[in-house]
C-alpha cells in the first residue's frame, strides 16, 4: 500500500475539504508559526499537513458590497502593497509593517495569524475593532463567524477541525477611522507586550460614535474594553476625554503576568497608548 506523504498539496479547494473531512490533518499556509513547532520542542508536531499555498480561492483582496475582503492566504507583504488596503485599511497596513521582518511578511498570512490565535497576534485587535467577520468553509458549506466570537479561549478558535478559514470580511463604514499601536521590546522583530486598535466614527459636534477599543497581549484572548468604549461614546478627542478614557482602561484591564511583561507594566502602558492615540486623533 502506498504511504501517504506527511505533506499533501491539494490542487483544488474541493480536494482540500475532502482531505480535512477524512482528517486528522493540519492546514499549513505560510508556515511561519507551524514550522517553529515542527521540531517538537514546543509540543507535539503535526503528523500530516495540508499545504494550502496553491489554493487561489483563498487569495485576493477585493471590495465586495460594503466590505473589503481579504483571502486567508493574503500575506503581510501583499497587504502593505495593496492600493485597496492603503486606501481603506491604513491601520492594517501599518500593523503588517510591524510583523516580523521581510521574510515573515512574505510568507506569513492574515489567516494564519487569526487561526494561530495567539493573544499577541498583531492583527487580531484590528479584526475586533473593525468588526470583521471570518468566513469558514468545509464540505458542509460556508458560515460567517463574528471576530467577537472567533477566539473563545486561549489559543482556541471557533473553527471546526474540518474547516478552513477562507477569508476575512471587514465592513467599510463611512467616516470610520482606525488607529493601531504595538509596544514591544524593540521596534522590529518583537512580540507585542501590548497591542491596541482604536476605532470610531467622528460625528464632529456630536463627538465619537461606535467607539471600539481592542487589545492584544493583555489577556488569554484578544479583548474589547467595553467600559472604556462607553467612556468614549459621544465625546470629542480632548485632553479631558483622553484622561478619562485612560483612567477607565487602567481600572478595567486585568492584564496577565508572563515572561514578556508584568501585569502592572501592561496596565500602565495600555493606558498611555490609548491616551496617545486619542491625542493624535485630536491633533493636540
Ligand atoms: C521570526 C518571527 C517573527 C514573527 N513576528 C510576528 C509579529 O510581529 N506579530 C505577529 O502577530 N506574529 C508574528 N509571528 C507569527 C507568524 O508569523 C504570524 O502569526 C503569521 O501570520 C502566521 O501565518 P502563517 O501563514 O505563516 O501560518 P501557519 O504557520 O501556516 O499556520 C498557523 C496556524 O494556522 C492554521 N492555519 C493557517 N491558515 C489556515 C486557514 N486558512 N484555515 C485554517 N487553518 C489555518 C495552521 O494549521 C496553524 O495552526 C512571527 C513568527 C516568526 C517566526
Amino acid at each position: 500500500m502506498p504511504v501517504e506523504p506527511p505533506v499533501v498539496s491539494p490542487a483544488t479547494l474541493a480536494e482540500a475539504f475532502d482531505r480535512l473531512a477524512d482528517g486528522p490533518v493540519t492546514p499549513i499556509a505560510g508556515g511561519t508559526d507551524l514550522m517553529v513547532a515542527i521540531t517538537g520542542e514546543l509540543g507535539e508536531p503535526p503528523d500530516r499537513m495540508l499545504d494550502l499555498w496553491l489554493l487561489d480561492e483563498l487569495r485576493g483582496i477585493a471590495i465586495e458590497g460594503d466590505a473589503i475582503v481579504l483571502g486567508a492566504l493574503t500575506t503581510y507583504t501583499e497587504i502593505r502593497r495593496s492600493a485597496l488596503c492603503r486606501e481603506h485599511l491604513p491601520a492594517l497596513v501599518e500593523a503588517a509593517a510591524t510583523i516580523g521582518a521581510a521574510q515573515i511578511q512574505n510568507r506569513g498570512t492574515i489567516g494564519g495569524n487569526a487561526v494561530t490565535a495567539s493573544p499577541a497576534g498583531d492583527t487580531l485587535p484590528l479584526l475586533l475593532a473593525l468588526d470583521a467577520s471570518l468566513v469558514c468553509g468545509s464540505v458542509r458549506g460556508e458560515r460567517e463567524v463574528a471576530a467577537s466570537a472567533f477566539w473563545p479561549a486561549y489559543r482556541r478558535t471557533a473553527l471546526a477541525p474540518d474547516e478552513l478559514l477562507m477569508r476575512v470580511r471587514l465592513p467599510l463604514a463611512a467616516g470610520r477611522e482606525t488607529r493601531f499601536r504595538k509596544v514591544g521590546t524593540r521596534r522590529a522583530q518583537s512580540i507585542s507586550k501590548v497591542v491596541m486598535a482604536l476605532s470610531y466614527r467622528d460625528a464632529a459636534k456630536a463627538g465619537w460614535t461606535d467607539a471600539r477599543v481592542a487589545l492584544g497581549s493583555v489577556a488569554p484572548t484578544p479583548i474589547r474594553a467595553s467600559a472604556t468604549e462607553a467612556a468614549l461614546e459621544g465625546r470629542s478627542p480632548t485632553p479631558e476625554t483622553a484622561d478619562r478614557a485612560a483612567e477607565t482602561l487602567a481600572s478595567e484591564l486585568q492584564p496577565i503576568d508572563d515572561v514578556r511583561s508584568t501585569a502592572e507594566y501592561r496596565r500602565v502602558v495600555a493606558a498611555r497608548v490609548l491616551h496617545r492615540l486619542i491625542r493624535e486623533a485630536g491633533g493636540w
